[in-house]
């Protein structure tokens, strides 16, 4: 598997598997099919309530810890955020039954976030954790972050497809060192993206699906990836795609169809600021 390099060295795979709106009782089945069809990289989080799930299919698999790169994320804290990112922390890593963490990242930028944050440092300097980031954090958020703490963000998962491309991010990100990584890279079929006649003459060029075409996209420009599937033909459809480049003009007509805003929500949209900042999960 192909890896991206992260600022500390840590050597992340490109390509992997999302467990977002897996219900807890089909989780450790994906997991483990997703483990059969070859992944090794998952990305869930405390909010998504199947970390268990997760970790039982990695106990399961029998395969050596080193082999698997397992992210998590940090939901927003009540105060004190360091002693409540601590708790959040272990609780994470006993229900995923894991000592260390590849990944752990501050799932929204609410709440306080110098002060999860700076937890997060300590934990990774404790080795903990190998590597930290944030997710959904905007540029001026990112700088913000950067600018006042010693530990810059390895990864910044963002919402990044071809409707919504992220170049501006990619860039901002890139030049302080951070990843942008790629979550609901198939829009989840919104704008018919399964179907969109761009994305299907592209694949159709390399004998591809419009999944596959999207998924090389993203690896082309250097961004990693998390694919969900509950289906194993479709995990391991979701895999074939480091045997095929796409062209300039390729990469170029599927950045074309960016809207430049997203088909979920802004993160800066006060009443979501409020809605999942207040939210809280166990
Ligand atoms: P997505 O990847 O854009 O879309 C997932 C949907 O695509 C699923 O319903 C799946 O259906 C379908 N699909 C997958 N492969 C397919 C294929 N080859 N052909 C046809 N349909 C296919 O959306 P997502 O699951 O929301 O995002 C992916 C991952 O990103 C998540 O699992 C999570 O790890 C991460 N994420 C992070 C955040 C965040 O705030 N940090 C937010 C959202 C997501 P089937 O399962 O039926 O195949």
């Amino acid at each position: 598997m192909q890896t991206v390099t992260l600022n500390n060295g840590v050597q992340m795979p490109i390509l992997g598997f999302g467990v977002f709106q897996i219900p807890a009782e089909q989780t450790e089945q994906a997991v483990t099919d997703a483990l059969a069809a070859g992944y090794r990289k998952f990305d869930t989080a405390a909010s998504y309530e199947n970390e268990e799930a997760v970790g039982r299919a990695l106990a399961a698999s029998g395969l050596p810890r080193e082999e698997l790169f397992i992210t998590t994320k940090l939901w927003v804290q009540d105060n004190p955020a360091a002693e409540h990112t601590r708790r959040a922390f272990e609780t994470s890593a006993k229900r995923l039954g894991l000592d260390y963490l590849d990944l752990y990242l501050m799932h929204q930028p609410f709440g306080d976030v110098y002060g999860q944050w700076r937890a997060m440092e300590a934990l990774h300097r404790e080795g903990r954790i190998k590597a930290i980031g944030v997710s959904n954090f905007s540029p001026d958020r990112v700088v913000d972050l950067v600018d006042h703490n010693d530990i810059t963000p390895a990864v910044n998962q963002i919402e990044a497809h071809p409707f919504f491309g992220r170049a501006a991010d990619q860039e901002i990100n890139g030049e302080r060192g951070i990843v942008i990584e790629s979550w609901g890279p198939f829009a989840a079929g919104k704008n018919n993206l399964f179907t969109d006649p761009v994305l299907t003459a592209v694949g159709q060029a390399h004998g591809k699906s419009v999944p596959q075409a999207v998924l090389r996209w993203l690896i082309q420009r250097g961004i990693p990836v998390n694919a969900k599937s509950v289906s194993p033909e479709r995990m391991a459809a979701n895999l074939e795609v480091f045997d095929f480049e796409l062209t300039p003009q390729e990469m170029d007509r599927i950045a074309a169809l960016d809207t430049g805003a997203s088909l979920y929500f802004d993160h800066r949209d006060p009443a979501m600021v409020t809605w999942l900042g207040n939210r809280r999960t166990s």
